[in-house]
C-alpha cells in the first residue's frame, strides 16, 4: 500500500536517511550527569541563535512550555494568553496541576492581544484578585492557522511587561516558521522575551525535543524542574543529533512548506460551501471553514480523504486543518486538493 497524504500535522515528519545517519554517529554521554557533548552542543546552539545565555533540551513542547510557566510564576497566579493558546488549550490543564495557576485569554484569536487589553486585566496588588506575573505568546500561533504576531504587537507587549515587571514567554513551537518567513533575525525575534521554547518535532523535522532558552540562571533552575518532571534523559545524544541536524539544513527549507501551503489553500479556495483565507494563510497551515451552506458532515469528510489517501484533521466541528511539512511533496499537494475538491464537489 502507497503511504498516505498526511497533512495533519508537522509532527508526523520521519528522520530522513541523512538525519538518522547523523543521529547513529553521535557521540554520546549521560546527560543527567552533564556529560553528553551533543546535547551540550544543541543547547548552546539553539540558544547562541536565539541570542540567550543558555537552553536546555526537553522531551516535548509541553513540559518547555510547563517548566517555563512554572519558573516564572507562584502558585494561585494569572497567566495571560492570547485566546486559543496551545499553553491553555493543549497541554492536559498541566499549567493548573503542575504550577497552580489559571489563564486568562485575551484577543480575538489570531494570536494577538493589545497593551489595552493586558492593561484592563492586569492586577499587580489588588489582594481579592489573581495576581498578573506572565504574559504568553505563541509565534506563529497554532490554532489561529500558524498566524504570525505582528514584531510591533510584541514589542509593545514587552515594554508593558518591563513597567510591571512582568515575565514574558514566548511559545515558539514554530518560531522557526516566523523567522523564514518575515526574515527577521531569530535573535530580534527572541529578545523581547525572557524564555523562549522551540520546537524540533514540527517542520524542523526531527522525532523528538524541544529546546527552553533563557538566562543562565532560569536554565538551571529549569534543569532542577526537568529531572523533577521526570524530563533527564541519559544518552540523549542521539535525540540532539537530529536537533544539530535539523538546525543547518532544514531551516531554510520551511519556506517550501509554506509555498506549498498556500498551493493547497488557492486550489481549494474557490469551492462553494467552504471558505479558505488565503491571505491568512502566514506559514504552513490551511484552515478550511465549512460554511452553514456545506451539505458535507465534517467527520465523514475526514473520513472518506482517509479512504483515498489523504489524512487530514478538525480543530473544531466547522474547520479543518492542513499543514504542510518535510514529507509533503508538490504531487502530495496535487493529489490532496484533487481528492478534497472531490469530496466536497460530491
Ligand atoms: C506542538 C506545540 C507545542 C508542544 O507540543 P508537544 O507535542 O508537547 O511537543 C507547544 N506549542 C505549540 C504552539 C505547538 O504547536
Amino acid at each position: 500500500m502507497t503511504q498516505p497524504i498526511d497533512l495533519r500535522s508537522d509532527t508526523v515528519t520521519r528522520p530522513t536517511a541523512a538525519m538518522r545517519a547523523a543521529m547513529a554517529s553521535a557521540e554520546v554521554g549521560d546527560d543527567v550527569y552533564g556529560e553528553d557533548p551533543t546535547v551540550r552542543a544543541l543547547e548552546q546552539a539553539v540558544a547562541a541563535r536565539l541570542g540567550k545565555a543558555a537552553g536546555l533540551l526537553v522531551p516535548s513542547g509541553t513540559m518547555s512550555n510547563q517548566i517555563a510557566i512554572w519558573l516564572h510564576t507562584q502558585p494561585g497566579d494569572d497567566v495571560i494568553v492570547p485566546a486559543g493558546a496551545h499553553v491553555m488549550e493543549f497541554e492536559s490543564g498541566a499549567a493548573a496541576a503542575l504550577s497552580g495557576v489559571q489563564f486568562r485569554a485575551l484577543g480575538p484569536g489570531d494570536g494577538t492581544m493589545t497593551v489595552a487589553e493586558v492593561n484592563e486585566v492586569l492586577n499587580l496588588s489588588d489582594p481579592y484578585r489573581p495576581l498578573s506575573r506572565l504574559l504568553v505568546i505563541e509565534n506563529s500561533h497554532n490554532r489561529a492557522g500558524g498566524r504570525i504576531v505582528p514584531q510591533t504587537t510584541i514589542e509593545g507587549l514587552a515594554a508593558l511587561a518591563r513597567q510591571h515587571q512582568l515575565r514574558f514567554h514566548l511559545d515558539g513551537a514554530r518560531l522557526m516558521n516566523v523567522h523564514v518567513k518575515t526574515g527577521i533575525p531569530l535573535d530580534q525575534l527572541a529578545r523581547p522575551f525572557d524564555t523562549i521554547s522551540i520546537c524540533l518535532s514540527k517542520g524542523l523535522g526531527a522525532p523528538v525535543g524541544s529546546v527552553l532558552v533563557g538566562s543562565a540562571e532560569a536554565i538551571a533552575r529549569a534543569r532542577r524542574r526537568r529531572k523533577m518532571l521526570g524530563g533527564g534523559m541519559r544518552q540523549a545524544g542521539v535525540i540532539a543529533a537530529a536537533g544539530l541536524y535539523a538546525l543547518e539544513h532544514h531551516i531554510d527549507r520551511l519556506a517550501e512548506d509554506h509555498r506549498r501551503a498556500r498551493e493547497l489553500a488557492l486550489q481549494l479556495a474557490g469551492i462553494r460551501g467552504i471558505e479558505i483565507d488565503v491571505a491568512k494563510v502566514d506559514t504552513n497551515i490551511v484552515l478550511i471553514h465549512l460554511t452553514q451552506a456545506c451539505p458535507h458532515d465534517i467527520n465523514l469528510v475526514i473520513e472518506v480523504a482517509r479512504q483515498r489517501g489523504v489524512l487530514i484533521s478538525a480543530i473544531n466541528s466547522r474547520c479543518l486543518r492542513l499543514v504542510t511539512h518535510l514529507d509533503i511533496r508538490d504531487a502530495d499537494v496535487e493529489r490532496g486538493s484533487a481528492v478534497l475538491t472531490q469530496i466536497f464537489h460530491s
